[in-house]
């Protein structure tokens, strides 16, 4: 049995409907041992392929000026959904969802569910599951709640680390939330944007672990960050020129907001985030305008603070820190 969807009756209808003759293949780094399955039906087709080997996190990372750049004539994107990220040439998303069915290990763990009112989260690879764990849930007295997307997500349950939309969406009917999906960076990001416990099942090493981050020590942490820099007067507004984290308008108003503050502000416009060659700058500080993790799971990798744009808020006395605000993407920013 084939692990992964790759669909590729799907690419095939794509590729003729194009008269693709190269077309630019863009996949995560858990998918680059599928290459040999993945290229099966562009060689059927007799299409050229060109594989775009930069590292690849999401959708927001689509690389379709590459693409045409290097004389790609379409651009298909693995591993993600969709999150409306315009294209400049014609885009196919294969979602690589998973075969593997979760039933079973969410059965084995129901003992360790505590709550009798849930939400179910997922990633897009096991988003076709979830109505039937749901079932699975309510046939054992469990009630299942299943938020609508929020704005960067396509699914209904559908998390991802800079949308929590779906979580947020029922968090005040549920006593906690159950995450399918690998992994503890999702879920740990719907933890803290709750304040819920999540318990992760792992449907592929059929693993689980209860998630309750310590909100204090989290708050504390990030406090400390948002004091540290408040010494600063120099600070680097972080951009990605990678097309879904290019949040440019967000940017601007730090910018104007550093000045009015009398702070000294650039703005830094990067395709890959790499600390070591920002702290060549000089800057007492960083704002992350780019992917809303980088500030949360990669501050130990920065010398100096780097802050979310709330924190940004928070350190000019615009925003109290409390009620904490976990940063998510929206359309106004870009
Ligand atoms: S969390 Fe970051 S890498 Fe993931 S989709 Fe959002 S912006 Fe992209």
């Amino acid at each position: 049995m084939r692990f992964y969807d790759f669909e590729s009756a799907r690419v095939k209808r794509f590729l003729k409907q194009h008269r693709a003759r190269r077309a630019a293949i863009q996949l995560p780094a858990g998918l680059r041992e599928h290459l040999r399955e993945i290229v099966e039906p562009f060689a059927k087709m007799g299409v050229e392929t060109l594989v775009l080997a930069d590292s690849c996190y999401g959708a927001c990372d689509l690389a379709d000026e590459k693409a045409k750049q290097l004389g790609g004539d379409v651009l298909v994107h693995y591993g993600h959904a969709d999150m409306g990220v315009s294209a400049c040439l014609p885009t196919l998303y294969i979602e690589a969802r998973m075969s593997v069915d979760p039933r079973g290990v969410v059965e084995r763990v129901l003992p360790e569910l505590k709550f009798k009112r849930v939400g179910l989260l997922t990633t897009v690879q096991h988003i076709a599951h979830l109505q039937d764990v749901a079932k699975l849930l309510r046939s054992s007295g469990i009630k299942p709640f299943i938020g609508r997307p929020g704005p960067r997500a396509k699914y209904p349950g559908q998390l991802l680390g800079c949308d929590f939309g779906c979580a947020r969406s029922v968090a005040a009917r549920v006593d906690g939330f159950l995450y399918i999906g690998t992994g503890e960076f999702h879920p740990l990001g719907a933890a803290l944007a709750t304040g819920k416990q999540v318990l992760a099942v792992n449907p592929i090493s059929e693993g689980f672990k209860m998630l309750s981050p310590d909100i204090g020590a989290f708050l504390r942490a990030r406090k400390a960050m948002v004091a540290r820099a408040t010494a600063g007067e120099r600070f680097g507004i972080i951009v990605s020129t990678k097309p879904g984290q290019a949040r440019f308008k967000l940017a601007e108003k730090i910018f104007k907001d550093l000045k009015r503050a009398g702070k000294v502000a650039h703005v830094l416009a990067v395709d890959e985030v790499r600390p070591e060659e920002l702290g060549d700058f000089g800057f007492d500080g960083f704002i992350c305008a780019a992917c809303p993790r980088m500030p949360i799971d990669d501050a130990e990798r920065f010398e100096r603070p780097i802050l979310t744009p709330f924190e940004a808020r928070v350190m000019l006395g615009k925003a109290k820190f409390e009620p904490y605000r976990m940063d998510e993407v929206n359309r106004k920013e870009f």
